[in-house]
């Protein structure tokens, strides 16, 4: 039976704030009335309302493998016959940690946690610890998920105090969150120059997901980890959303650049809630039971998130990556010729998992007021367009959109139709 998803959401309105438990979902930078999903396979969402979407935002980046793999169903079926919480140590647990230490060699030790909010927040607990140091470097249009001293905007001046970018965070929270500018090297040097001893960490986004996809150039991040190692600050790369996506190694492979920690989180749990961060040895000893920094999780390591994550990490390989590039490609492709047949200012880039589409801009973004600048209601008109054809894009120009490896050539072939169904109303 068709259901309304006007009326789901005025129910879900009524128990759930917003209707939703995460608020992009809400579709409020779109306008309307989300897509209430009842069930997913391959490269589709499936709604309530009978129709089938293809699925460019693969739970935020959580499911490279795609959806309903009947391989990764008898993994948590077998896992859940054998308890699904023990609050114990398992041997899974030292798997995971010797897989993802295995695939990104700074990672000498894991702590797993349930979100990738709670694996930012540790680590740079974990780094003013180390320190003994209160300041943290973040960047505008970075996000780091929602604990207090993240969610900080920039003051007036380089240097002056941020301001909280929600209610509920007290001044104080932010008072040690310096932000500064994405890809500015400038605002760097000039910071680490006139706060270096104070500098607890660095946390950056090394591919931005967050202000639609940015990745950092080389020279930057170059300069963060020489500056850190100079100063003795953490540099943190929060890879929650480009870890596992961009490449086997991660955005640190690519640019070949060392972390002391890194944040992970989405694909590492297969779409089950996850996060976990990780690094030097010297670093993680810091933390409890081994050192004084507390940290601690009752469902941390979860047996069936472990499981899950572990089956999805061994699935990855180079020629995974050179899957998704292809498919990427076919997709930006695809919005290319949109915007040569309708004369559309429309631009992309991509790092296999994840792409960029910008609107209104003659060039990809390099920081988040370049983003800033793409052409809302354009947007808005191709999200709608495409999703009446069937194709769910991320419900925001600023965030990257996902594929997995059920992006197929069937997939891909939806997409093309769809854009060539939308050319004409666009001209
Ligand atoms: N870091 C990054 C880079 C993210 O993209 C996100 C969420 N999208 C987070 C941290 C927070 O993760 P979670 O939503 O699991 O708390």
């Amino acid at each position: 039976m068709k259901t309304n998803d006007k009326d789901l959401l005025d129910r879900a309105r009524q128990v759930i704030p917003g209707g939703v438990n995460s608020p992009v979902r809400s579709f409020k930078s779109v306008g309307g009335t989300p897509v209430f999903i009842e069930r997913a396979s391959d490269a589709y969402l499936y709604g309530r309302d009978g129709k089938e979407y293809l699925d460019l935002i693969c739970s935020w980046g959580a499911m490279i493998l795609g959806h309903g793999k009947e391989e990764a169903a008898d993994i948590l079926k077998e896992q859940a016959l054998k308890g699904v919480s023990y609050g114990a140590p398992t041997f899974s647990e030292i798997e995971m940690a010797e897989q993802v230490s295995k695939m990104l060699p700074s990672v000498e030790m894991l702590r797993m946690v349930n979100s990738g909010t709670e694996a930012t927040m540790s680590a740079i607990r974990l780094a003013r610890g180390y320190t003994d140091r209160p300041k943290l470097i973040k960047f505008n249009g970075c996000y780091h998920g929602h604990s207090d001293s993240l969610l900080a905007q920039a003051g007036s001046g380089v240097l002056s105090m941020s301001n909280p970018s929600s209610p509920g965070v007290p001044p104080e929270m932010v008072k040690h969150t310096i932000n500064l500018e994405f890809n500015n090297q400038e605002q760097l040097k000039y910071t680490f120059s006139k706060e270096g001893k104070h500098i607890a960490a660095v946390i950056v986004e090394p591919i931005a997901g967050n202000m639609n996809l940015v990745p950092a150039d080389q020279e930057f991040l170059q300069l963060m980890r020489d500056l850190c190692t100079e100063h003795g600050a953490v540099l943190i790369f929060d890879e929650v959303m480009c870890g596992f996506r961009v490449a086997l190694g991660s955005a640190q492979h690519i640019y070949d650049i060392a972390p002391d920690l890194t944040c992970l989180g989405k694909v590492i749990g297969g779409g089950l809630p996850v996060g976990a961060f990780g690094g030097k040895r010297e670093i993680m000893e810091q933390l409890a039971p081994v050192g004084p920094v507390y940290q601690a999780g009752t469902l941390s390591g979860n047996p069936m998130v472990v499981a899950l994550g572990l089956y999805t990490l061994r699935q990855l390989d180079d020629e995974f990556y050179e899957n998704l590039t292809k498919t990427a490609e076919f997709i930006i492709d695809n919005f290319n010729r949109l915007a040569s047949e309708t004369g559309l200012k429309i631009c992309t880039r991509q790092n296999a998992g994840m792409l960029g589409i910008y609107y209104g801009l003659d060039n990809p973004p390099s920081n988040l007021s370049e983003a800033q600048q793409q052409d809302e209601e354009l947007f808005k008109k191709i999200f709608w367009a495409l999703l009446e054809e069937g194709v769910h894009l991320p419900p925001s120009h600023f965030e990257a959109c996902f594929i997995s490896a059920a992006h197929d050539s069937k997939a891909t072939a939806k997409l093309s139709i769809a854009i060539d169904n939308i050319i004409p109303s666009f001209k």
